[in-house]
This record gives structure tokens, C-alpha cells and sequence, in this order.
């Protein structure tokens, strides 16, 4: 063990205090700090106090994808997401909106990515840029501090006009500390919603039109629209049936589609991580880690059954990082953590049952 290694709640007061000392100017401290609790969870290593190499472009792709829909107008206004007026990254998912033939509507990233795969290309590397000179070199600083309290990963290479080539010759990424990786991927489930509750804060304060009578800001932000998941369940019922994927009961015409790996946890919206469910398991499992057999038969569906169906929406499977993050998050649990089996049952985890995907690697 390294003495280096900070405990998972030690780790996760030290992020919290950075957040919420001073005030932001933009939200991207917040959405870096995500997508590397994201990419965390999906590279939990098997030493738990190993160090994790992480690909700066990794994290811009995850970046893209949380601005993807945010820069979508919400009460016909385009949300300012900085107190500055050029916004580097909601501009760049915005011109890859404009030459993808998207727009404002609702196509996801990777249909963006197949469509216009130069301009994708230029927004990650732009986006790479961008968390480099900013958010990244600022995440573990204290307002008024000039070093860092390097405690997730070492950034004395990063600055405010750090270059491309400075960039790659450190490999393009960063390196989480020893313990780091593991302590994020732990913690998630109690730091993601904390995160998402200072983002919609921050949104707030930086559209002063909100403070009136107030929709619903944080669906628009974090919200997954029941219409964006619709086009899913006529596609799954012809190929799997008509019925709950956890009770088997028949299914109603506009039944839910459910993330069996949870949403607040994960923002995993691929089909590996959807399935029909009734109203009723979905209200009653809501945010909750599934029993590791339903995980077991989530990723046991016919795989080309999912591709045939990915083709045709124009949706992406996602299968692997699903595996990855179904490995990452149970093996980051205590033994013994109650998981949902079923309306009103609940089951122990229980790591010592062997499942494969349990035991993939995660590189
Ligand atoms: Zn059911």
C-alpha cells in the first residue's frame, strides 16, 4: 500500500472544499471533475492502489457529450455556461451541432461523430485543449493559492497556454495518484449528484432570467426526456417482447425504458445499458444498483440482435463501456452493499460469486 493513498471519504471532502470554495466561472471544473469519475469507474484497476493514466482526449469526448445537450436553447435562450463571453466548449459542440445537420435537435454525439468526423475530430482536440489551459490546472487549487494541492494527479505540466506539443509529450494524458481511481469510483454515487446540484447553481447564477419563475433547469441539464428514449422501445419489444425485463409481466404501450445501470450514477445511454421495463419495477428500483444477476442478463442479450438495432436508430451499443463500468462500479462497492433484486427485494452483494464481467481487463 502506498502511503501516499488518501481514504475514499478523506478524497472526497478534499474535491468537495475545492468546489465549493469561491466562485466559478464557468461550469467546467464541474463537468471534467465528472467525466474523470466516469472514466474512474470504467478503469477501476485491480490493485486498488494502483495509479491510472488518463487520456486527456478521453476526458474532452466525455465533455462533449455533457455539453451535448446542455447547449441545446432552453426557454427559447442558449444557457451561458462562463461568466466569459466565448465559451470554448458549448461554441465547439455547437459547430459540430451546425456541420453534423443537427442543429439543435435531439442526435446524439457519436451520430454526430459518423457525420461529420473532421469537425468531430477538431472538437475533441480543441475540447483536449481547452481542459488543459483551464479547468484541469485550476481543479486542485485553492482560490488565491499559486501551486496546487496535486492529491488526484500531478499537473505541473498544465498552464493557461500549455501547447499542443507540451501536451503530447507528456502522452496526452494525466496520471490519478496512487488509490485515486478506485477512492472516484467509490465515491461516485455520493459525488455525482452533489456535482450536478452545483452545476445547476452555477447555471443559475450565470442566466439571470432563470431566478423568475423557474422550469425545470437541471431535466434540461441532466434530465434524460422520455421522448429520447422513445425511439428505443418499439425496436427492443420486436426483438426481446413485450414484456418487463425484471417481473416479465406484459407491457403497456408506453412503457418506461430503463437504465439498469442508473443514470445519476452513469451516464450510459447505450442500448447495452437500456431495457423495458413496467412502471412499476422502474419506480421502485428508481436510482438504485441492480442485484449483479440482472446484470448478468443485461449483458447476456444477443449481441447482434443489438447491433441490427443500433444500425437502424442510429444509436450506439456502448456494450463495452457498459462492461467496464458494470466491473468498475460493483468491484468498487463494499461487500455486503444491498442491491435491488425486484419490487420490495433487495439482495447483499456478494464479490466472491464469480461473474465474467467482473473480472475483464480494464485497459
Ligand atoms: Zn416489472
Amino acid at each position: 500500500m502506498s502511503e501516499s493513498r488518501l481514504e475514499p471519504l478523506l478524497l472526497g471532502q478534499r474535491v468537495v472544499a475545492i468546489l465549493e470554495t469561491g466562485l466559478r466561472t464557468a461550469t467546467y471544473k464541474l463537468g471534467s471533475l465528472m467525466a474523470l469519475i466516469d472514466y474512474a469507474i470504467e478503469h477501476v484497476p485491480d490493485d486498488p492502489d494502483a495509479s491510472v493514466e488518463v487520456p486527456i482526449p478521453d476526458l474532452a469526448q466525455r465533455v462533449l457529450e455533457l455539453y451535448w445537450r446542455q447547449v441545446r436553447p432552453f426557454a427559447g435562450k442558449e444557457l451561458r455556461q462562463s461568466t466569459q463571453a466565448r465559451a470554448r466548449i458549448p461554441r465547439a459542440a455547437m459547430e459540430l451541432r451546425a456541420a453534423a445537420g443537427i442543429g439543435t435537435g435531439g442526435a446524439s454525439l457519436a451520430v454526430a461523430a459518423t457525420r461529420a468526423p473532421t469537425v468531430y475530430e477538431k472538437a475533441l482536440d480543441e475540447v483536449t485543449l481547452c481542459l488543459a489551459q483551464q479547468p484541469l490546472q485550476r481543479l486542485q487549487r485553492l482560490p488565491g493559492a499559486t501551486v496546487s494541492d496535486c492529491f488526484l494527479f500531478e499537473d505541473s505540466f498544465l498552464h493557461d497556454h500549455v501547447s499542443r506539443s507540451t501536451l503530447r509529450a507528456h502522452g496526452d494524458s494525466i496520471v490519478l495518484g496512487p488509490g485515486v481511481a478506485t477512492g472516484l469510483a467509490r465515491l461516485a454515487g455520493l459525488l455525482k449528484p452533489a456535482l450536478e446540484i452545483m452545476w445547476v447553481e452555477d447555471v443559475r447564477r450565470m442566466n439571470r432570467f432563470l431566478d423568475e419563475d423557474v422550469p425545470d433547469v437541471a431535466g434540461h441539464l441532466f434530465g434524460r426526456e422520455r421522448i429520447s428514449l422513445a425511439s428505443v422501445r418499439e425496436p427492443f419489444k420486436d426483438a426481446f417482447g413485450a414484456r418487463c425485463f425484471y417481473c416479465d409481466l406484459p407491457l403497456a404501450v408506453d412503457n418506461p425504458v430503463d437504465h439498469v445501470l442508473p443514470w445519476s450514477l452513469l451516464g450510459i445511454d447505450g442500448l447495452a445499458n437500456l431495457v423495458l421495463a413496467c412502471r412499476r419495477c422502474n419506480g421502485d428500483k428508481r436510482h438504485s444498483l441492480p442485484a449483479t444477476s440482472i446484470v448478468d442478463r443485461v449483458l447476456e442479450r444477443d449481441r447482434d440482435v443489438l447491433e441490427a438495432i443500433a444500425a437502424e436508430i442510429e444509436w450506439p451499443t456502448q456494450f463495452d463501456r457498459v462492461v467496464a463500468a458494470a466491473r468498475g462500479i460493483y468491484r468498487s462497492q463494499p461487500d455486503g452493499s444491498v442491491t435491488w433484486a425486484g419490487v420490495r427485494s433487495s439482495q447483499r452483494l456478494d464479490l466472491a460469486f464469480p461473474h465474467w464481467w467482473l473480472d475483464i481487463d480494464p485497459r
